[in-house]
């Protein structure tokens, strides 16, 4: 292993959910295409968690390459208020068409968290809007996260652990239980008929709850969610900052419930992985309570960089390769090879869980590790555990071989753990 280059030292750069005083180097990559990274050093890895779930067509996809650079030469960036550009425009008529049902109105921002403060914002304005203002609260579910900003953590389960320190700074969500059986189902009635005339949404992700330990529940369960919204008025929000884009099956994780939620949340994979963007959309009804004579009306949010030109001119390539090339097949393959080749580990003393669902591949340890991550660098591939969360969320277009490559890794470091683990240890790593 050669010196890391000269530049990499953390004199002045903070990382993400990490503790500066023992911090490791991270690895200097200097490029990536398809499935992988390339170190200063010369050595590869597989991407295999495709950089926090945004590579859905791998790293430098040309299509998309193309696209930045031909808008790169036209317009990088232009104000969005009083000005417009052909990618955003067409960006968003292409989102309204894929979404289901009239979720047609697209509102651009640059981040995932940005996205859900936004639809929140959207939430609470529509019940002002309607005469109903002591609609303020939001339910969430255990379980969720929805992003770092402070509204999101608010949203976001206070046990999955990441905002600690923020705990009685932002008023907790009212929390529930997803509706996965009678009882949840019963329970969630209750509190609604209890506290709906002063609720405004309900805010979930939908079939895979991601960051707060990557937790799955079948479409009837989504579904079940869709209609207690609907008996209680509420209006549901789906946050599919991570399951858009084919991550579970489908374009989105709604569709396999039949249901249209009546804001959306889209970010990570939109751009293909390659530039910050994010989208709020809504559906008609949501929309047309904000129109009328009086300007208060109107949704007072507006990002500087919302709706970034070359963002949405890579995100517009993105939905073309969607389009051209046959990435839910893909996505579908990869689940069967994860389903078969993850199994082995559900057999290992201390694995609580093995679940798969799309492109996603999880194996649950009965007790938070902390330390794995350094093993999968060992084995040439970029895998990241969280808690007590062994994943792989590879980009689609990832081959056969190179597949099984992660899947062996894990089952290696898995089993590898399995037998030297003593008792619990620790509170394991974060996402
Ligand atoms: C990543 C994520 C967010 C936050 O997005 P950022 O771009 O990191 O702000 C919100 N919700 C879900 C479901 C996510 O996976």
């Amino acid at each position: 292993m050669a010196a890391p280059p000269t530049w990499l030292t953390l004199d002045h750069v903070w990382l993400p959910y990490a503790q500066m005083a023992d911090a490791a180097l991270p690895l200097p990559v200097v490029s990536a295409s398809g499935v992988r990274l390339r170190l200063a050093d010369g050595r590869e890895f597989i991407d295999g968690i495709s950089s926090w779930w945004t590579a859905c067509h791998g790293h430098s996809h040309p299509h998309i390459v193309g696209a930045i650079q031909q808008q790169a030469g036209r317009l990088s960036h232009v104000m969005f208020a009083g000005l417009a550009h052909e990618p955003a425009y067409r960006l968003a008529e292409r989102l309204a068409a894929k979404l289901a049902g009239d979720l047609d109105h697209v509102f651009f921002s640059e981040s995932g968290s940005v996205s859900v403060e936004i639809a929140l914002k959207m939430a609470l304005q529509y019940w002002r809007n309607r005469g109903e203002p002591q609609r303020r609260g939001i339910l969430a579910l255990r379980r969720g996260y929805h992003g770092d900003t402070f509204m999101t953590m608010a949203m976001t389960d206070p046990d999955v652990g990441m905002h600690d320190a923020f705990r009685g700074i932002v008023p907790p969500a009212l929390l529930a239980d997803l509706p996965r059986d009678q009882v949840s189902t019963m329970v969630l009635d209750f509190l609604l008929d209890r506290e709906a005339s002063e609720l405004a949404a309900v805010i979930v992700e939908p079939l895979v709850q991601g960051a707060g330990g990557m937790r799955m529940h079948d479409a009837a369960t989504l579904a079940r969610l869709r209609d207690a919204c609907d008996r209680h008025g509420l209006l549901l929000i789906a946050d599919e900052i991570m399951t858009g884009f084919g991550r579970t099956g489908s374009l989105f994780a709604c569709e396999q419930a039949g249901i249209v939620p009546d804001i959306v949340c889209l970010s990570k994979a939109l751009s293909g992985g390659t530039l910050p963007l994010a989208a709020t959309v809504a559906r008609e009804h949501v929309f047309a309570a904000f129109l009328g004579s009086e300007f208060e009306r109107a949704l007072m949010h507006g990002p500087t960089f919302m709706a970034n030109a070359l963002a949405c001119a890579a995100a517009d390539a993105s939905l073309d390769l969607f389009e051209s090339e046959p990435r839910l097949a893909q996505v579908a393959a990869i689940e069967a090879q994860l389903a078969r080749e993850l199994e082995p580990c559900r057999a290992m003393p201390g694995v609580a869980d093995v679940r798969v669902k799309g492109a996603i591949g999880v194996v649950e340890l009965a007790a938070p590790a902390a330390g794995l991550r350094p093993a999968f660098v060992e084995r040439g591939v970029w895998l990241r555990p969280f808690g007590n969360i062994v994943y792989v969320m590879p980009p689609f277009i990832i081959e056969a071989a190179d597949l099984r490559a992660l899947t062996s890794a894990v089952c290696e470091v898995v089993e590898h753990w399995s037998r030297n683990q003593r008792g619990a240890a620790g509170a394991g790593d974060v996402v």
